[in-house]
Parts: C-alpha cells; sequence; structure tokens
C-alpha cells in the first residue's frame, strides 16, 4: 500500500469519523479526501484507485456505522459538495453541468420546469426545505430524513409510499475507470433500499418534480415531520433502520421493526448501545457506544429473531468494518 500527502482535493490524514456519522460511533480514516464540486470528486477517485488504496464513500453518515480504530485506505466525504440550482433557461445546455453561469436559484416559473439540479453533498432537509419554499413536490414524505443526495440515491432512500427515485430524471455517476457517466430513471431499476449502483458514485442528479402551491407542500411536510418524530427517535444519536424489512411471505406480513418488537428487543443493550423503546428496530448510541458494542446488538438481535421466528434479518445500515 503506498500513501501519498498530495491529492487533488482538500484531504486530511488520521481523520476522527464519529463526528461525521448520525450514530456518533468510529474510529478514525487513514486518508479522507473532500471534494469540492464533480471535477474534484472525479479526480480523488482517481487518484485513490491508481493507488490501489481501499476506497470508501461517506454521505451525511445517516446509514452507516463505522468501526472503532483505523479504517485503512481512504474515505472520500461528499460533505463540501453542496449545491443546489435550478436548469439554466437555456434548453439544449446540459443541467447537469453546474459549471454554467445560468444556473441559480432565482430565475424563471417553475411550472414551466420543476427541475432541481443537486450535488451530491447536499443534505436531504436542505433538499426538502428547498422544494417547499419553490413549491415542488414530490419529496414531502422525506421530511425528517437525514444524510445527503448521494447516499439517498445510493440508498434509494424511502419509506412508507416513497423512494427517492420517484423523482429521479437522471443522475450522473463516476465509474470504475473515473469517467463521468450519466443514467436516466427509464433505463435503471433500482431496488428496495439499494439502488444497485456498485461501484459507481454518485456526483449529482437532475430531480423532477411537480408544481405544488407552496402552502400545500408546506402543510404535508410538517404532517410527516409531525408522525415520523411520533414513531421514530430521531433526536437522539442513531443511524435510522438497523435492519431492512424481510420478504411480507417469510414474516407472514410482519416488519422488521414489528419482528424485533414480538421477539422482545426494545431495552436490549450492549455497552452504550440500547434498542429504542419507541422503535424496535433504532438502535440508539447513549452516548459512549462503541462500534464493538453496535456490531455485537446487531448479531444479538439476528439470533433473536432467526430463533423465534426463523427469519433471517439483512441490515439496512452499512457495517465498515476495518
Ligand atoms: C433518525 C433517522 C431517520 C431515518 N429515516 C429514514 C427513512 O425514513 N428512510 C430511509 O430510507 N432512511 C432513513 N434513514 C437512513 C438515512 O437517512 C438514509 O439511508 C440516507 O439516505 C443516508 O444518506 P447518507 O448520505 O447519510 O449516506 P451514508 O450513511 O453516508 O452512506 C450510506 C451508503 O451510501 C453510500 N454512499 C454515500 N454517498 C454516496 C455517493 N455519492 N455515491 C455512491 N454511494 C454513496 C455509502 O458508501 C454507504 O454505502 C434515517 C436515519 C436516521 C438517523
Amino acid at each position: 500500500m503506498t500513501s501519498s500527502t498530495s491529492w487533488p482535493c482538500a484531504s486530511l490524514a488520521d481523520a476522527p469519523l464519529a463526528e461525521r456519522t448520525t450514530l456518533r460511533v468510529g474510529g478514525r480514516a487513514q486518508w479522507l479526501l473532500e471534494p469540492a464540486n464533480p471535477d474534484e470528486l472525479r479526480a480523488a477517485l482517481t487518484a485513490v484507485r491508481e493507488r490501489g488504496l481501499a476506497l470508501r464513500v461517506l454521505g451525511g453518515g445517516a446509514n452507516v456505522v463505522i468501526d472503532d480504530g483505523v479504517l485503512p485506505g481512504v474515505i472520500v466525504t461528499t460533505d463540501r459538495m453542496r449545491r443546489i440550482f435550478r436548469p439554466g433557461p437555456i434548453a439544449d445546455e446540459d443541467p447537469l453541468d453546474a459549471a454554467l453561469p445560468n444556473h441559480s436559484m432565482v430565475h424563471g416559473d417553475v411550472a414551466d420546469d420543476p427541475r432541481l439540479v443537486v450535488w451530491a453533498g447536499t443534505s436531504l432537509p436542505a433538499l426538502c426545505r428547498a422544494a417547499r419554499d419553490l413549491g415542488l413536490s414530490g419529496l414531502e414524505k422525506m421530511a425528517g430524513v437525514p444524510g445527503q443526495l448521494g447516499g439517498g440515491v445510493a440508498m434509494n432512500a424511502g419509506g412508507k409510499g416513497w423512494q427517492m427515485w420517484d423523482v429521479v430524471e437522471r443522475i450522473r455517476v463516476v465509474d470504475e475507470r473515473g469517467e463521468f457517466r450519466d443514467i436516466d430513471r427509464a433505463e435503471w431499476q433500482p431496488e428496495y433500499r439499494n439502488a444497485r449502483l456498485g461501484e459507481l458514485i454518485v456526483a449529482g442528479a437532475v430531480l423532477r418534480f411537480t408544481p405544488r402551491p407552496k402552502a400545500e407542500v408546506q402543510a404535508a411536510v410538517r404532517e410527516y415531520l409531525k408522525a415520523k418524530n411520533a414513531v421514530q427517535p430521531v433526536h437522539l444519536w442513531s443511524a435510522g433502520c438497523v435492519f431492512k424489512n424481510p420478504d411480507p411471505e417469510r414474516s407472514a406480513g410482519r416488519t422488521a421493526g414489528q419482528l424485533l418488537d414480538q421477539a422482545s428487543a426494545k431495552g436490549r443493550r450492549r455497552g452504550g448501545a440500547v434498542i429504542s423503546d419507541l422503535h424496535a428496530n433504532f438502535l440508539v448510541n447513549t452516548g459512549d457506544a462503541t462500534a464493538r458494542d453496535v456490531f455485537g446488538l446487531i448479531e444479538e438481535l439476528q439470533s433473536l429473531v432467526a430463533d423465534r421466528f426463523g427469519v433471517a434479518l439483512e441490515p439496512e445500515v452499512k457495517l465498515w468494518r476495518g
């Protein structure tokens, strides 16, 4: 393995990671790269691959559990790639070419072009607010979901009656060879909580909404936020739902949360990691949890549900082991 202090974007050696996740667990990255735009992202990914280093991409850290200790290789974070635009008024310009001077948030009527161009590091709550303030409907049900556009697209974040890819018109990715590639929604079949992107890294997306009176979008956002707050411990440190919902045929229609609840998972604890009393599929860090606690508790829950119901729960959260 080689390492170098010269990277094509901002970089940090031996970078602490816990603060970059919503669970607040994790050790340090050998290298953390922070590209500020799609071109820097592409250059950073190419540099990592040319050096033969292990590569991981981190968005908002809202769906990962990062191991204790030092993670070898490089983590590329999209944290500095926070930009939302409305496409420029010139029809034959490519809206994803965000270097265009025509891109801004102010011109034109959203009824004429109800799209937003969003870079990978844009926070999902900021995207939700921007759509609301412009009177663009499509992501109201995403209210309260943390993370970033790139992570949301890669995970195909979603919930009852919505998924991220419902509003995707096109995404721009960096492929394994370090080339930009565009993927149209029509040519892609994202799955439940998995867009099947493999090695493709999301640089940005064009999202298509439906114009709707701002007051209605706002009211819907408020309603979904209230409903989410009532059933999930959104103000505590967690990584969202730990497990995917299993195939309803195998679980007799029960969600992962229901299976865990019926198996008395609530309140189970390992060190500082505890299963929420509010939602059995939420693992919460009470302050001093380690990744070891979290991994151990996840395995314990899997055994619990397998023994009781014969159902193998698959983690939704990504487990980054060192
Ligand atoms: C309180 C709470 C509530 C939540 N509610 C929901 C919910 O209702 N529905 C839901 O689906 N999720 C929910 N989540 C989980 C989380 O918000 C989503 O999965 C979100 O999409 C994760 O985005 P992220 O940017 O944080 O991804 P990260 O956690 O940073 O990464 C997740 C995965 O995506 C990959 N990734 C990140 N960025 C990119 C990129 N640019 N290109 C390619 N791959 C990338 C990472 O490598 C990793 O494999 C919740 C989480 C919390 C803490």
